[in-house]
């Protein structure tokens, strides 16, 4: 069934939300936009200094068409926007074993190759790149200069801007609960007690999601992961050329970074199973993650391993089930649409998102819709990149 523009309620203001508000206004929806803020909120994902953007993705050419139709997108922006917010800094992929079929980064640097793009081999990269690095534990590995990171944050006020532009109306406030007619979505009610009444309601409310909908709990969760920023002197020797963003072994390790920022500080993060938590009492980062973070610099980046710790975050996924995003309507559930479950690695689709949240709640042909559909609980998965032991 197709549908025609009507007015809908977005729940969420992160990535998810907020590209979807633009392109149903876009396309002729009435939106309301509903967020506590103040916007871009502090506590969203999404809201954050970087993030990867990569069509690495092993040997699941899915998401490397998927990410590969992104960086088209990211370039677009880049084009069209006042400042450009993606940085094509390659991405720097170590392995500790010379890459093996089956491996991540075998597998990815495959892809990449069939797909036409021009990896180098870590034999080959030229040293600048890698002058930081000790590579006594790295015995293989690749640069993908059609790679890098996008100041999210700022991605994210860009589209509410954009949003506001177009007549999205933002609503300041919380949904506590749907309202229904029967089995159909009717509207929201927020926590304060405020009623809105829509066509459609799509809940984008990232890792708050499962504790909205506890329906929905054995297909997605929150997860809380520790982000660290290092400070150094020295930005220039830890940006560009010098320090494009990295991923030490991660399907193994879970490490990854990103050059120095202006100011200075060097983020690295663990793309891990992290630890269940629901997103307003995430805690905070440990002193042994601190350690943690240390013992893996000494062996692979030790210009950074003493440096000081000048930010701590725990920043949380909402995760599916198999590590997909979940673009969907709800079943039983008429006139409810879902857009969440980036699973730690859905941001970089940010170009692609606001088109495929909106066919599919139009019910338009999108080619990337049907693996975001609504699916029964399978087997426990994740992305490739991302380790999964302690
Ligand atoms: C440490 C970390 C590193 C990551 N790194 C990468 C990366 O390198 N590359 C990549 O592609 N992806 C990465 N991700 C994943 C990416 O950040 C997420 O997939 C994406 O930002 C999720 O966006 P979202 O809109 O679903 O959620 P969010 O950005 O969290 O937004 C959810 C919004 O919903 C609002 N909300 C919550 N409850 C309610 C309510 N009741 N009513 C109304 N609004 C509500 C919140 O205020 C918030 O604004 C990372 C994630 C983390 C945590």
């Amino acid at each position: 069934m197709t549908r025609s523009p009507g007015h809908i309620a977005v729940v969420g203001a992160g990535v998810f939300g907020a590209s979807a508000a633009v392109e149903l206004r876009r396309r002729g929806w009435a939106v309301t936009l509903v967020d506590p803020g103040p916007l871009p909120h502090a506590a969203a994902s999404s809201t954050d200094v970087s993030k990867v953007i990569r069509m690495d993705y092993g040997s699941d050419l899915f998401y490397h068409r998927l990410g590969e139709a992104a960086l088209e997108g990211w370039d677009r922006w880049n084009r069209d926007w006042p400042r450009e917010l993606y940085h094509e800094n390659g991405f720097l992929i170590l392995s500790a074993k010379p890459m093996n079929p089956g491996d991540f980064a075998y597998e990815s640097y495959q892809a990449l190759i069939e797909g036409g793009h021009s990896p180098v081999r870590l034999t080959d990269i030229p040293a600048t790149r890698t002058e930081r690095w000790d590579l006594t534990g790295y015995a293989d590995g690749y640069f993908n200069p059609r790679a890098g990171w996008a100041e999210s944050g700022a991605v994210v006020e860009q589209l509410l801007g954009q949003g506001e532009a177009l007549g999205v109306e933002v609503h300041a406030g919380a949904m506590r609960h749907l309202l229904f007619q029967g089995s159909r979505a009717t509207g929201i009610m927020t926590t304060n007690d405020v009623r809105i009444d829509a066509d459609i309601v799509l809940v984008a409310a990232g890792s708050w999601t499962p504790s909205l909908f506890p329906w929905m709990s054995d297909l997605i969760w929150s997860t809380g992961q520790p982000v660290i920023h290092f400070q150094v002197e020295d930005p220039a020797a830890y940006s560009g050329d010098h320090f494009p963003p990295w991923a030490a072994d991660i399907a193994n390790s879970g490490w990854y970074g990103f050059p120095a920022l202006p100011d200075g500080r060097v983020k690295v993060a663990n793309h891990g199973p992290g630890a269940p938590a629901h997103p307003d009492a995430r805690g905070v980062v440990g002193p042994d993650h601190d350690e943690r973070a240390r013992a893996f610099l000494r062996a692979a980046l030790p210009g950074l391993a003493d440096k000081p710790i000048v930010y701590r975050r725990i920043c949380m996924y909402c995760d599916s089930f198999d590590g997909d995003l979940l673009i969907s309507g709800a079943p039983d559930r008429e006139g409810l649409f879902v857009a969440t479950g980036g699973s730690g690695h859905g941001f970089k689709f940010a170009p692609v998102m606001g088109d495929l949240i909106a066919d599919v709640v139009e019910g338009a042909e999108n080619r990337w819709a049907s693996r975001f559909a609504w699916r029964t609980r399978t087997e426990v998965r994740t992305e490739e990149a991302r380790f999964n032991g302690e």
